[in-house]
């Protein structure tokens, strides 16, 4: 029996004003598996994953759960009912809210349970002696920890990421990026990585997404697209790699 895909993404397309932006778009993410969009800016990355998310609808094409319809013909699954966790460049922590309020907003369950789901993120994030502590006293890589632990706490099926560790500082972000998988390895959420910057697709991704000018022009493994890029243009967008 072959295994479904955590997120099934079909000939996905969106315009705007005429002008489309997410053009015939497919690609999947394996449980456990994470898969990169990638391209230069611009190219339609954030718009489908708004679409995956479920706070966009799009024009034609299937989003799909564990095999599970979440948007295509009049299905529309609202983006709280998709089991998908979100992290963005600016982590959009509440910055009237400790750390600990921060990861338990949105928990459901009794207090105690909401306290042991928030200690163990804590933990497992290396955080936990701040937790009465506001995301303002703490550093950008710290407030983006802070930011996973939350998006973590209800357990979705897979975490849209996009471009999340662009707006970190250079010495910091490889550090990051690798505790920042390793945190969702061991939790077996799957991930949807956006980004522009190959070398982070290279060391992050199971999978590859090549995109350009709202289109899919490769799909496949780090290695296998690095070494035989479809075109001259996917080939020169990998060249400054070394
Ligand atoms: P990326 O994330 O790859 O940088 P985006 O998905 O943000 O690209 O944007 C792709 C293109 O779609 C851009 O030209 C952007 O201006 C356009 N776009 C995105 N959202 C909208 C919108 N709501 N209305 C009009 N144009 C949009
Ligand atoms: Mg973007």
């Amino acid at each position: 029996m072959t295994e479904l895909p955590r997120l099934e993404v079909s000939n996905l397309t969106r315009s705007f004003g005429g002008r489309v932006v997410v053009n015939d778009v497919s690609l999947t993410v394996m449980p456990g598996q994470v898969t990169c969009l990638l391209g230069p800016s611009g190219c339609g990355k954030s718009t489908t994953l708004r679409l995956i998310a479920g706070v966009d609808r799009p024009d034609a094409g299937e989003v799909r759960m564990d095999g599970a319809l979440m948007a295509g013909g009049s299905t529309m699954v609202p983006p709280e009912a998709r089991g998908t966790g979100l992290i963005f460049q600016d982590f959009a922590l509440f910055p009237h809210l400790s750390v600990s309020d921060n990861v338990a907003f949105g928990l459901k369950g009794t207090r105690t349970e909401k306290r042991l789901r928030v200690h163990e993120l804590l933990e497992k994030v290396g955080l936990a002696r701040y937790v009465d502590t506001f995301p303002h006293e703490l550093s950008g890589g710290e407030q983006q920890r802070v930011a996973l632990a939350r998006a973590l706490a209800p357990r979705p099926k897979i975490m849209l990421m996009d471009e999340p560790f662009s707006g970190l500082d250079n010495r910091l972000r490889d550090g990051i990026r690798d505790e920042t998988l390793a945190i969702l390895k061991e939790e077996g959420t799957a991930v949807l990585l956006v980004t522009h910057e190959p070398e982070e697709a290279m060391r992050m991704a199971d999978e590859i997404a090549l995109m350009r000018g709202g289109r899919i022009v490769q799909r496949g493994a780090p290695y296998n697209i690095y070494n035989a890029p479809a075109d001259r243009e996917a080939a020169a967008f990998f060249s400054d790699i070394n």
